[in-house]
């Protein structure tokens, strides 16, 4: 059976390349797997968090996805944390994973800054912790963008330790979809950094909760270059942040890149930035609208939330007993 995990972290709120890069996908999948999708409110914790902001973030993630398109009523949407099975499962799972392959992780050297001692052993155990979400399930795919392709590695590397210490075929080795023309959006700062949560400029980052003021002025603020658009793939590619706009408005408006740039080969950037503008505030306000409509109701989301939890554990907690036996753990 083919079945579906993927989820976001509520550190901050979603942006354009959560939404291009994975969410969006989540929606056409929904259609053809079993689908699990979580709010990864533990691996928030890697990272230092406000209390308060947290909770309300986690019902914002959780907003998101269903503003998005993803049904609840058809897909299971929780929260991490209310699965108890994703901490018992990541500590096994660290019993059996050398560290010597999370020092290849090349996310934790970014989070991590300067003060690598300083980290969280949380942060550098983060890989581990999504082994054993996606794992828990015996998911065998998981929509993502492009980031997270080393730790699907790991995740797969993990199944496969596991499988042949206990002699046993527990675990698929879950497979990454990274799909889509945007499956890498950049900063809108900085054409060589990822657009991401954690970045302290919010104007690096379109958020799904933007008004159209903010996403104009956002993109009328996004370095670019002085020369107008290229008319081939060739020169877009030398340039970084020319071509992330570029991708962004091609999948947005669901063509091709080439597509795109033939439609604004030889414009200037003020010109195309308008376009750009008119085109992701058509596409967004729609879930910006859905969003704050569902979190004005917060007791509807929890409602949503404890479902979908419970659902999720009782795939959980055959999982956790299946391992507990295989492992030797006394389930008494
Ligand atoms: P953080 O900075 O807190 O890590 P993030 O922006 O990287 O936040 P995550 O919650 O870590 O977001 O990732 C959620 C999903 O969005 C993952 O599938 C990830 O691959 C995808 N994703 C994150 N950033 C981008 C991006 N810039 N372009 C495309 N996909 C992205
Ligand atoms: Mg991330």
């Amino acid at each position: 059976m083919n079945r579906i995990f993927s989820g976001m972290q509520p550190t901050r709120l979603l942006h354009l390349g959560n939404y291009l890069g994975a969410l969006r996908n989540w929606v056409a999948l929904q259609d053809q797997y079993e689908c699990i999708f979580c709010v990864v409110d533990l691996h928030a914790l890697t990272l230092p968090q406000d209390a308060p902001t947290l909770t309300k973030n986690i019902r914002a993630v959780a907003a998101a996805y269903i503003a998005a398109g993803i049904d609840p009523d058809r897909n299971l949407i929780y929260n991490q944390s209310a699965v108890s099975g994703h901490s018992e499962l990541a500590w096994i799972f660290s019993c059996h994973t050398p560290m010597g392959w999370l020092n290849r992780m090349t996310q934790f050297k970014e989070k991590a800054g300067k003060q690598k001692d300083m980290a969280a052993l949380g942060l550098y155990a983060y890989p581990v912790l999504m082994a054993a979400d996606i794992l828990l399930y015996k998911a065998t795919h998981v929509p993502v963008g492009e980031d997270q392709k080393q730790h699907l590695e790991l995740a797969r590397d993990i199944a496969g330790a596991f499988n042949r210490f206990y002699e046993k075929d527990v675990f698929p080795l879950p497979e990454p979809q990274i799909l889509g023309e945007a499956t890498r959006v950049m900063s809108l700062r900085d054409g060589t950094k990822k657009m991401s949560k954690s970045d302290e400029s919010d104007y690096s980052r379109i958020n799904l909760t933007d008004d159209a003021d903010a996403i104009a002025l956002k993109i009328r603020k996004a370095k670019t270059d002085p020369e107008p658009l290229p008319a081939t793939l060739e020169e877009l590619a030398k340039r970084a942040e020319a071509d992330n706009l570029v991708t962004i408005y091609a999948a947005l408006e669901n063509i091709s890149k080439q597509d795109a740039l033939s439609r604004h080969a030889g414009a200037t950037f003020s010109a195309f930035k308008a376009d750009l503008c008119d085109l992701a505030v058509a596409k967004l306000s729609p879930i910006t609208d859905k969003m704050n409509q569902l979190l004005g109701d917060p007791a509807e989301l929890d409602r949503i939330l404890r479902k979908g939890a419970d659902k999720a554990n009782e795939i959980a907690a055959r999982t956790m007993a299946e391992v507990k036996d295989i492992v030797g753990l006394l389930r008494p």
